[in-house]
Order: structure tokens, then C-alpha cells, then sequence
């Protein structure tokens, strides 16, 4: 077999992430025999470490919590020989314009790969109402599983009505007095079980067709303004907490101008998860699809790296 003379390079595959998505990928290249570097942001962390209790994961019928399972999924990276780093990606390019290699830069340092996974998610989107920043860590929170025990015998209030606010508002009950959930429609998002065992929950209550209109407070929170979407009338009601759960924003700014996003930022991908540039796979929450969940992130780590690996064998000329 003819082998083709590559320009020097120092990984395979470079995946950016390290929530289920990445490190999935990084289970599989590693046993794979890729060598391959998996970079986690230094200051951010992945979504689901914060998630109180996942009990759909497949072969855990008892549930666990999103830190633990997280754990898992890198012990079992790091048994295969993933390579890990702390660092947060200030950019990617190709090396030039004749390359294949694409430069992933570290603030000073560059390393270069042959493929790219991009699992970088998508955090929790903010209302970008008056006090909503303001009380920020002072009664304003967006991980129920962080700040849950600080609203011991409290009320609080959670805007949402999908899954997460549904599944969150159900935790703070372990600790919350009341538990207030303002939805701007009639009708919930959430899953039906979900559903269900919020309305047979007696702590919680819910406002229907209302939206968050400002936090109010002195040097912690103390209610909330709440304008009602059909008379357009606003109301004032005391609370200690106010959980925001209102969905997400994909993490991809690094990934602007270099593949191809969807109106609202999501990377597309084909349904083997290459995106539009050559060598730059997406993987998890960041991507373009209609179901984000633990297992779908995991299943996308898995193609992607297949992908990556049909796609780097092609490039040394050791395809079979
Ligand atoms: P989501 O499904 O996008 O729901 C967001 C909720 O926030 C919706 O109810 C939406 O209202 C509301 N909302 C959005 N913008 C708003 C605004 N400006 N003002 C007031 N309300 C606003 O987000 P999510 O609940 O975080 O779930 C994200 C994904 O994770 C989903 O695919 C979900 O299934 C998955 N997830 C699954 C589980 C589980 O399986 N156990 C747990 C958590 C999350 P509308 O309904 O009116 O649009």
C-alpha cells in the first residue's frame, strides 16, 4: 500500500468538550488507536454535570446523577489512553489554504490535527430581563442542583416549561416550602411523566401564561414582577428564588466562519456528522438536531468518530 506523506502534525483527532458528546468520542478513538487529545474549557463546565438525576439512560434502571455519569464516561476514556487537557480554544484554522491540517489554538500554544470534533454543547439561555443579572448568585440561579439546598422552607419561582424546568422544579421540592412555576403558555412542553408528577407534587404551583418581567430585590431577591400575556398587566409576587430554565444556546463562536452553522448557531452536520468543512466532525448539543439528550450526545460521539477515522485513513492512504 502506497502511504501518503502527510505535513507534520501532533494528533489525529483534537475533540473540544467534555461532556458526553466528547468524551464519548474520546472512548472511541482511544480504543480505536487515534491519537487523540480531548480539551476542556478551564472555566466552563458540561450541562449535564450539573443535572440532579438522569433515569433514561439505558442500563442504569435506578438513575444517576449527571456528575457521576459523567465521571464514568472519563474513566473509561481515560482506561483507553485518552490524552486530556484544561484549556480553553481561542481559534481554528487550517495550517494554509493547501493543507488538510487544521491549527486549534491554546491562547499562545497551537497544536495540529488531521480532524476536529466539535462537541462544544450549549448553555443555558438568560432572559435578559431587569434584575436578572443583577441577582446573579444572590437568589437569581440556573442549576436547581447547585443552589437547590440554599432555599431551605423558601419559595421560589422557575420560569420554564420544558423538561428541565419540569425535572428541576421536582428537585427543589427535596427543599423548597413552595415551588411557583411560571410558564408563558397554557399548555407544557415537558414530557408527559414529567407532567404528571409535577401536577400531583403539592409544593408545586403553577402560573399559567405569565412571563418573567424583572427580579426585584435589595441585597438578595425578594419577588418578582410577572406581566400576564393576555391582559398585559403586571403583578408582583414574593419569592426567595428565582430558577431560570428556558432553554439553551449553542456554544459555537469558535466554529463561526469555519463550518457551516443554521440560523441559530447550531453546527450542520450529515447523519454522519460531518459538517461542511473537510475533517471538522460535530457531535452533542452543538449540533443541528431535534433531540439533545445524554444518549443522542453519546450516540453522535460515536459516528463522529467513525467518520474522523474513514476520513483519516483516506488522508495516510491506509483506507481498506
Ligand atoms: P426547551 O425544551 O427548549 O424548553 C424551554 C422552555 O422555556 C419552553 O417551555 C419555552 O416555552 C420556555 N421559554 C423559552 N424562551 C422563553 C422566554 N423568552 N420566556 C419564557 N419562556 C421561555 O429547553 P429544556 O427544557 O432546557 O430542554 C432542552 C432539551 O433537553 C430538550 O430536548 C429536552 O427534552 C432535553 N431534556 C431532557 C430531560 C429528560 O429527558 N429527563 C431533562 C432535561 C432536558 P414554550 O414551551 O412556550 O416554547
Amino acid at each position: 500500500m502506497i502511504k501518503a506523506k502527510l505535513p507534520e502534525y501532533d494528533y489525529d483527532i483534537i475533540i473540544i468538550g467534555g461532556g458526553p458528546a466528547g468524551y464519548t468520542a474520546g472512548i472511541y478513538a482511544a480504543r480505536a488507536g487515534l491519537k487523540t487529545l480531548l480539551v476542556e474549557g478551564a472555566a466552563t463546565v458540561s450541562q449535564i454535570t450539573i443535572t440532579d438525576l438522569i433515569e433514561n439512560y439505558p442500563g442504569i434502571p435506578e438513575g444517576i446523577n449527571g456528575f457521576d455519569l459523567m465521571q464514568l464516561f472519563k474513566n473509561q476514556a481515560l482506561k483507553f489512553g485518552l490524552e486530556t487537557m484544561a484549556a480553553d480554544v481561542t481559534s481554528i484554522k487550517k495550517h494554509n489554504s493547501n493543507t488538510v491540517i487544521w491549527e486549534i489554538s491554546l491562547g499562545n500554544k497551537i497544536l495540529r490535527a488531521l480532524s476536529v470534533i466539535a462537541a462544544t454543547g450549549a448553555e443555558w439561555r438568560k432572559l435578559g430581563v431587569p434584575g436578572e443579572e443583577e441577582f446573579a448568585g444572590k437568589g437569581v440561579s440556573y442549576c436547581a442542583t447547585c443552589d437547590g439546598p440554599f432555599y431551605r422552607e423558601k419559595d421560589v419561582i422557575v420560569v420554564g416549561g420544558g423538561d428541565t424546568a419540569l425535572q428541576e422544579a421536582l428537585f427543589l421540592t427535596h427543599f423548597a416550602k413552595k415551588v411557583i412555576v411560571v410558564h408563558r403558555r397554557d399548555r407544557l412542553r415537558a414530557a408527559d411523566i414529567l407532567q404528571k408528577r409535577a401536577a400531583a407534587q403539592k409544593k408545586i404551583e403553577f402560573i399559567w401564561k405569565a412571563t418573567l418581567a424583572e427580579v426585584v430585590g435589595g441585597d438578595l431577591v425578594t419577588g418578582v414582577k410577572l406581566t400576564d400575556v393576555e391582559s398585559g398587566k403586571t403583578s408582583e409576587i414574593p419569592a426567595e428564588g428565582v430558577f431560570i430554565f428556558v432553554g439553551r444556546i449553542p456554544q459555537t463562536k469558535l466554529f463561526e466562519g469555519v463550518v457551516k452553522l443554521d440560523a441559530v448557531g447550531y453546527i450542520i452536520t450529515d447523519d454522519n456528522m460531518q459538517t461542511s468543512a473537510a475533517g471538522i466532525f460535530a457531535a452533542g448539543d452543538c449540533r443541528a438536531k431535534q433531540f439533545r439528550q445524554v444518549i443522542t450526545a453519546a450516540g453522535d460521539g460515536a459516528n463522529a468518530i467513525y467518520g474522523a477515522e474513514l476520513y483519516i485513513a483516506a488522508l495516510k492512504g491506509e483506507s481498506y
